[in-house]
């Protein structure tokens, strides 16, 4: 793959405008490495004032809404992330999928809405602990991509997060990891087409650390990591940027 790797922190309902100390480390860390795309999404309170502090890195959001505006109390469409500093989104994270029931239908919608205001989105899929025990890991997340999938591949990247290994510091075998991003890959140009089908990055999730993130990233197929505990500090996730 020609492409830079492209390693983004996911920083999940942490961080608050203290934490921007780190970001900026990792920003101007970020600066002596241009060979690598690093980007952060912090909670959507800390977006605007990273993305005025900030000069190399990119930063994302966490979620938004598939609609353009209305009724709906709470939420955000993707245009106001936008405007608000943001020109990502992370979508379908399985933490989302679970805790707000989000589905592919819905995951889907949300892609297109970000794409549909030209923001890069970046597609989590993975399966649980019962479906990789079954021997059908491969299968039930390929399907899960399929369905997830938006239209086009418009600045799409994809995640692979084994929701067993996020946050639990135990990460799948390198052979495993391979195996599954092979299948993705498939999914992606059987939906796109040979050429854009290649282009999309297929990132992996779930316990990347400094010391696990070289292996990782050298398994083929893997275009970059979607760190999250990792990336809340310059000292965790200065060595997975410099690892890629
Ligand atoms: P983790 O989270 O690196 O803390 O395992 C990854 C993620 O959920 O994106």
């Amino acid at each position: 793959m020609s492409q830079r790797y492209y390693i983004v922190g996911n920083w999940k309902m942490n961080g608050m405008r203290a934490a921007l100390s780190e970001a900026r480390a990792i920003d101007r860390a970020a600066q002596r490495l241009p060979k690598v795309e690093v980007a952060l999404a912090p909670p959507v309170t800390l977006i605007a004032a990273m993305r005025e502090s900030l000069n190399g890195i990119g930063v994302g959001a966490q979620n938004c809404h598939h609609a353009e505006k209305g009724a709906h109390t709470g939420d955000l469409a993707a245009s106001m992330l936008r405007e608000g500093g943001a020109d990502f989104v992370i979508v379908g994270h399985s933490e989302r999928r679970a805790d707000h029931n989000e589905t592919n239908e819905m995951v889907k919608a949300k892609a297109e809405a970000a794409q549909g205001v030209d923001m890069g989105v970046i597609l989590c899929v993975g399966e649980s602990e019962a479906e990789r025990d079954s021997g059908e890991a491969e299968e039930i997340v390929a399907r899960q991509l399929a369905a997830s999938l938006p239209d086009n591949a418009q600045r799409l990247s994809v995640a692979y997060e084994p929701i067993w290994a996020i946050g639990t510091g135990r990460v799948p075998q390198t052979g495993d990891v391979a195996k599954m991003h092979r299948r993705l890959r498939e999914v992606l140009v059987e939906k796109y087409g040979d050429e854009e089908g290649a282009e999309v990055r297929i990132l992996y999730g779930g316990s990347v650390k400094g010391e696990n993130a070289a292996e990782l990233l050298a398994v083929p197929e893997v275009g970059g990591a979607l760190v999250g505990g990792a990336s809340l500090t310059a000292d965790g996730f200065v060595p997975i940027v410099v690892a890629a």
